[in-house]
């Protein structure tokens, strides 16, 4: 954010492959590429970012995740539009603009409702798919010079929107005057961000990977916009992605007094130390202690001839599993409910996947947990363990099973 030095660590996870880079089996006695893991906090900004150490070009042009997949978003987005549109008044001489708009999840909800909609997307597979779906979209990353490109084709917009795309930035100033570009001098920029304090209160260090270069406060979050012009006036406390925040901005010379809530936030990230370089140094210390129980329950597992396997495959497990060193001698395979998966070995450490009817014919004694934010979900789906005895493990946020 403010180019000063990286000279102190938030915590170095070591080295890791792409998280969704999945292998065949031909791929598997071939070299892989493995990439820093190493968090930093900023000593002037207080911004904890991870380097870009592989070029966000590479990652999400042609983007493998639609967000349509995922019935519970597209919930939290139709949600999202009724809440918008009834905060802002919105109607059919509204216009709403979509940063990273996916493939339409959201803004196929403010279509249906009259109001003009655009939503801007950078990988072109994805955008097709929205367009399909009858929302306009833009092809193109989002930085200032765009931003008011769009604006000039399209006019400005009442409401623009950036749902869980802040972080995947590397450039946040840039792409913050972007928002500004496109939205009208009276009008709200609405981001959504997961929150560093949910972050170190979770042990959530497995939310932390490649395609994540920023891991925000409200603090930074507010710094980011104002080097933008835009000013935090409200924010909401949401369960999603482990915790998260929306934040309501306006432009800076039109913005109306922030909200009691704003104070609130800033009060809670300030206790627990987030305000300062040092509040960040204890995370590290509790991500080995993660590691280290993880790690040790494995061993007495492989000592003891118990036999444990995964549920799940998902980005998160990619990180976790290759900073503990886990390989297929400590969890024999993993089990996903995606089809696409199935017969591929997980990034770093090789664990084949396979359907989940797997794990009733092993009939493992433990069944390590990945996905922990569908915890409850999961466990009521595997209920079934229970037949032979198994029993279900989470690593985070901290050992435990159940
Ligand atoms: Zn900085």
């Amino acid at each position: 954010m403010c180019w000063a030095d990286l000279t102190h660590t938030f915590v170095d996870l070591g080295m890791s492959p792409p998280c969704e880079s999945y292998l065949s089996a031909d791929q598997l006695d071939q070299g892989e590429t493995f990439y820093p893991l190493h968090v930093r906090v900023c000593s002037q900004c207080l911004l904890v970012q991870l380097p870009a150490y592989i070029p966000a070009e590479d990652i999400f042009t042609d983007y493998a995740y639609f967000s349509s997949y995922s019935d519970s978003w597209v919930r939290h987005a139709e949600k999202f539009i009724d809440l918008a549109a009834a905060r802002l008044g919105l109607d059919d001489e509204s216009f709403i603009v979509e940063v990273a708009s996916n493939d339409g999840y959201l803004l196929q909800h403010s279509v249906a409702r009259g109001i003009r909609s655009l939503g801007i997307e950078p990988a072109a597979n994805v955008a097709e798919a929205a367009v399909a779906r009858g929302v306009p979209t833009e092809v193109m990353f989002l930085g200032e010079e765009t931003g008011s490109k769009v604006a000039e084709r399209h006019g400005r917009a009442d409401l623009v929107v950036a749902n869980n795309v802040f972080a995947h930035v590397p450039d946040i100033v840039d792409f913050s005057k972007g928002l500004r570009a496109l939205v009208a001098d009276t009008g709200y920029v609405s981001i959504e961000i997961p929150h560093l304090l949910r972050l170190i209160d979770g042990n959530e260090y497995d939310t932390i990977y490649h395609e994540h270069f920023s891991y925000l406060s409200l603090l930074t979050t507010q710094r980011v916009l104002a080097a933008a012009g835009l000013t935090v006036v409200d924010v909401e406390e949401l369960p999603t992605h482990g915790g998260s925040l929306r934040t309501w901005s306006m432009p800076t010379e039109s913005a109306v007094p922030a909200s009691a809530a704003v104070e609130a936030v800033l009060a809670e990230e300030a206790a627990a130390g987030l305000h300062t370089v040092a509040g960040h140094y204890g995370f590290a210390g509790a991500v080995a202690k993660v590691r280290n129980d993880l790690l040790e329950f494995l061993i007495a597992c492989a000592r003891d001839g118990k036999k444990v396997v995964g549920y799940g495959a998902p980005g998160k497990g990619n990180t976790l599993l290759n900073h503990c060193g886990i390989r297929s001698d400590l969890m024999e395979f993993s089990v996903d409910r995606n089809p696409h998966k199935h017969g591929k070995f997980l990034p770093g450490t090789h664990i084949p996947i396979h359907p989940v009817e797997a794990l009733a014919e092993a009939r493992p004694d433990y069944v390590l947990v990945m996905p922990w934010n569908l915890r409850k979900e999961i466990s009521a789906q595997l209920e079934y363990v229970r037949e032979w005895g198994g029993k279900l493990v989470v690593a985070l946020p901290e050992l435990e099973i159940f």
